[in-house]
């Protein structure tokens, strides 16, 4: 998902025009923002922007480790036992390895996919 960097962006507008969703809007101190939930993740944005404001989500990877170990800190909070914390934290850690193996299975199964199964999508997802 493509996210705009507050500190690059100068609100210029141009990324408006591409969006082919009216994903993008100005937030409230001028600058780009982009509604997740309109996104069609066509890229427009990113190539459009002439400051390079317009992001990669894998910029965010670091940021995302930081909430998870955040959430699993908090979470923590509510084991004072030794043993049920480490219980606690190996769960987690199968949580996470759960998240890790859906996301390899979905990559497993996009790259199976030659043209003609990517062109049948529509049909057999409508
Ligand atoms: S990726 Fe495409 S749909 Fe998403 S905000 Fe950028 S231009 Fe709009
Ligand atoms: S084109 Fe780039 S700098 Fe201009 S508003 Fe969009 S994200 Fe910001």
């Amino acid at each position: 998902m493509p996210w705009i960097n507050q500190d690059m962006c100068t609100g210029c507008g141009v990324c408006f025009d591409y969006c082919p969703t009216g994903a993008i809007s100005r937030g409230k101190n001028g600058t780009a923002i982009i509604d997740d939930d309109k996104c069609i993740r066509c890229g427009k944005c990113h190539d459009a922007c002439p400051r390079e404001a317009v992001r990669h989500d894998s910029e965010k990877i670091p940021e995302l480790v930081e909430q998870n170990m955040a959430k699993t800190f908090s979470l923590l909070k509510n084991y004072n036992e030794s043993e049920e914390r480490q219980k606690f934290v190996k769960r987690m850690v199968r949580h996470f390895n759960m998240q890790k193996k859906v996301a390899e299975k979905t990559i497993e199964k996009l790259n199976g996919f030659d043209k003609s199964d990517i062109d049948r999508m529509d049909a057999d997802c409508d």
